[in-house]
């Protein structure tokens, strides 16, 4: 085996890690011991793997390595929440947020550089999308979270409590790598978080949902920011493709999956003079009404190359109220961390822009400002529908 072809002992499941001792000609049970010393014990080295023969360590050496990737920088928020810019093999940045909160820690992971769905209240968006991170690069993150946060000095106390698949792109079009982090988030040997306190975010992409059931049995939340399919379909093209309706049944069928009660959370982040009327409110209401549900609303984050603006603090109460006295569990998500442009939606990483989106939106921005100048009708935002959702 050539240095290039060694397996990466951080990005492997346990599964997988037993097949590799399998083959090697050595006993499964090394599997654990290993995924101890690295996601357990922060050690990246395999001769400090001392509960390991030293022949062994000599032969595993040979085929495989533990390469994670880069925190090239750390923001710290006055208010205790942390960002870091993570390097990737692919040379693209990506970005992690820490979020304290009492007792609990939660960690916001990426899954891609970049995001090819191209919401149009969503920063990563207007970047295109550059590539899959690789499964060493998403447990990275939470490996990088742990060690920085000094994670790996206590067996009993972990800093991060939650994990959260929110951070730059989607995570079911990166499906295999995402399952696998997964599997590591919550294997024993690892990190064994619940399946509680890990949840996966997606936009929608209905194929992938459907699959989910056969891999994980991780929470879920649906980004789903519209009240019906001609709002949501203009601010997040994946809807015309997979629609409200085939949405909620897809998501019907994961959460009757699971062996325990789970409700799953629908984001809905308020823009205001887009979706924040008190209508939408009810409009909401009544679609969500034959599904067990959280709701969290998220008021909008504005970033540079976006004209949305934050709602008024009236039509965010208006928009809970109208949702709690219809019986529904609503939060508002309280902005953290926008001193350090940590925010939800304002995640931009540093990716090589493929598709040229941020050009081609800046451009649609010139075209629509000049149309509206000529009393025209703006240009449609929704031309970018993810080529990667197709392949599913
Ligand atoms: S909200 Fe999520 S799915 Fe939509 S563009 Fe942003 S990262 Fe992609």
């Amino acid at each position: 085996m050539t240095a290039t072809s060694k397996s990466n002992l951080a990005g492997l499941s346990l599964e997988k890690l037993r097949e590799l001792f399998v083959v090697a000609g050595e006993k499964p049970f090394r599997a654990a011991q290993v995924m101890k010393w690295i996601h357990q014990r922060g050690v990246l080295d395999i001769d400090l793997m001392t509960d390991i023969s030293k022949d062994l360590r000599e032969n595993l050496k040979t085929i495989a390595e533990i390469k994670l990737p880069i925190v090239v920088e750390d923001f710290k928020s006055e208010d205790g929440s942390r960002k870091w810019i993570i390097e990737v093999a692919s040379g693209s940045r990506v970005e992690m947020v820490f979020i304290p909160e009492g007792s609990r820690g939660t960690l916001c992971i990426s899954s891609q550089a970049g995001c090819s769905l191209d919401c149009s209240f969503c920063a990563t968006g207007k970047q295109g999308f550059n590539s899959n991170l690789t499964v060493a690069e998403i447990i990275g993150q939470l490996w990088w979270a742990n060690s920085l946060l000094g994670g790996f000095k206590s067996s009993t106390e972990r800093p991060v409590s939650n994990v959260v698949m929110m951070g730059m792109g989607e995570p079911l079009l990166n499906f295999e790598n995402v399952m696998d982090a997964l599997s590591i988030m919550m294997e024993d040997s690892a990190y064994g978080l619940s399946k509680r306190k890990v949840t996966i975010s997606t936009s929608g992409v209905v194929p992938a949902i459907d699959r989910l059931k056969d891999y994980t049995d991780a929470s879920l939340a649906i980004s789903l920011h519209a009240p019906n399919d001609e709002l949501r379909s203009s601010i997040m093209p994946i809807n015309k493709k997979y629609p409200i309706k085939e949405l909620l049944r897809s998501i019907d069928g994961y959460m009757e999956s699971l062996s325990d009660k789970r409700v799953p959370v629908f984001e809905y982040t308020l823009i205001a003079g887009v979706n924040d009327h008190r209508q939408h409110a009810r409009d909401l209401a009544v679609l969500l009404k034959d599904m067990p549900c959280k709701i969290n609303l998220i008021p909008f984050n504005p970033f540079s190359l976006s004209d949305y603006r934050q709602p008024s603090s009236s039509s965010i109460s208006n928009f809970r109220q109208i949702l709690q006295q219809a019986g529904y569990t609503v939060t508002v998500r309280t902005t953290r961390g926008d001193d350090i442009g940590a925010a939800c939606g304002q995640l931009v990483g540093d990716v090589e822009d493929q598709t040229r989106r941020s050009q081609r939106h800046k451009k649609r921005q010139l075209d629509a400002a000049e149309a509206a100048k000529n009393g025209k009708k703006a240009f449609d935002s929704t031309d970018n529908l993810a080529v990667a959702a197709d392949r599913l």
